[in-house]
């Protein structure tokens, strides 16, 4: 039997063999702890995790000083939305973010809103873009802290953070970006994006589970964060616990590996991009394009096919692992909060599949994936009726006005 295709690379990837590789000496012979000075297994923990740090700060630009280890982006998140809105609450209480951020930055702005504070969810446009004069309109005498997502994790959309970092510079507002889905992928350097803040994790650029970074911009003025968790005082007293030294070393790995490949990966995963979807549409009538014609990540392709829903085309589908746009709970499919900010309509964002093309896919696996897509795409639309009306020329009647199928 051959292996499954994978192809949800949004999800997480595979760690890398050579990132592997650098980690095994950390999780048997070197098993110090970092913080231990006084003896040579903690040395060696200590400077395995400093090098790594170098490499983490070089891949964004920063210095090593800047770089706080997490347990990943759920965590860096909490910490940049929380930390922020804690330490800074007697200036203001006001925080700017958007509709289509990642749960974990979503999620902390609720918990901060129980607990006093406001929040502004800036809508998006088609694409899933966020307009910096949106952000501008919405500052406030309160406003703190505006944190706005780099790279949307299902439509593959580049947000104008820049553009966003230069407003908050112009109103002295702290800037977080969730550049989980960026970092690796494209050039995500810190002076460039204008950020205070930056949240990441290993799993989504071939490096291990469990570990991230938050970047915290210490040149002036330097900036304070009230810690999630209080105890040795690890990582300048803003993430205490003992460090994941074999995580960190892999992080270090994984970052190296990007900056040094990033390039010509981008270059080879855009073609594999390009024939998938030429591939599909030249196979299949009736898709749409979600996210941005040429504003997003190489690897992401999110395509709705009208008349199937997503979970059909992937419980046919077992030898390849997709996504679709969708979160089900038992008995009911909801659409993509995302797709629905994007104001497309439900049915076909129930039909929506998102394709995550990464570092081990090739021209054969995506020449497969064309073909199996298209015939469960052809064999349910067999079994559709309304697609048969719109085979007959009825499209008025299959389409109710209500959008309801
Ligand atoms: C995966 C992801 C996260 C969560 O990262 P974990 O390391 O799994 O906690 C946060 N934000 C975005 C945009 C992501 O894609």
């Amino acid at each position: 039997m051959s292996q499954p295709i994978y192809m949800d690379s949004h999800a997480t990837t595979p760690l890398d063999p050579r990132v592997l590789e650098t980690m095994m000496p950390y999780l048997t012979n070197h098993f110090g702890n970092a913080a231990s000075s006084t003896h040579l297994f903690g040395e060696h923990a200590k400077d395995a995790v400093d090098t790594a740090r170098d490499q983490v700060a070089n891949l964004i630009g920063c210095s090593e000083g800047e770089i706080i280890f997490t347990s990943g982006a759920t965590e860096s998140d909490n910490l940049a939305v929380k930390g922020v809105a804690y330490q800074y609450k007697n200036r203001g209480n006001h925080i700017i973010t958007s509709t289509v951020e990642h749960h974990a930055v979503l999620d902390s702005c609720e918990a901060l809103e129980e607990s006093g504070f406001d929040v502004t969810y800036l809508p998006v446009d088609k694409y899933g873009l966020v307009q910096p004069q949106q952000v501008e309109d919405a500052i406030t005498d309160q406003t703190v802290l505006i944190s706005l997502i780099y790279v949307n994790g299902e439509v593959g959309t580049i947000n104008p953070i820049t553009e966003v970092g230069e407003i908050a510079e112009k109103y002295g507002i702290l800037f977080h970006s969730d550049a989980t889905q960026g970092i690796g992928k494209i050039e995500s350097d810190v002076d460039k994006l204008k950020v205070d803040l930056m949240s990441f994790t290993a799993h989504k650029m071939y490096g291990p589970k469990g570990i991230g970074a938050l970047y915290v911009r210490k040149k002036a003025p330097p900036l304070q964060l009230y810690p999630l968790l209080h105890g040795g005082g690890q990582e300048n007293n803003i993430r205490s616990g003992t460090l994941n030294v074999p995580g960190i070393v892999g992080f270090g790995a994984a970052c190296e590996l990007c900056k040094r490949e990033m390039t010509e990966e981008a270059t080879r995963i855009t073609a594999l991009r390009e024939q998938l979807y030429h591939g599909l549409s030249k196979r299949i009538e009736l898709i749409h394009l979600n996210g941005h014609p040429t504003k997003r990540v190489p690897g992401n392709l999110n395509l709705s096919f009208e008349f199937v829903e997503s979970q059909s085309i992937l419980s046919g589908l077992k030898e390849i692992a997709l996504s679709s746009g969708s979160a089900c709970n038992s008995d009911s499919v909801e659409p993509s909060y995302v797709l629905r900010a994007m104001g497309v309509k439900d049915e076909l964002a129930l039909g929506a599949i998102r394709f995550g093309l990464g570092r081990y896919n090739t021209t054969a696996e995506v020449d497969t994936v064309v073909e199996c897509v298209a015939a469960q795409v052809a064999r349910l639309r067999e079994l559709s009726p309304l697609y048969e009306m719109v085979q007959n020329g009825n499209y008025e009647a299959a389409i109710p006005e209500n959008g309801e199928v």
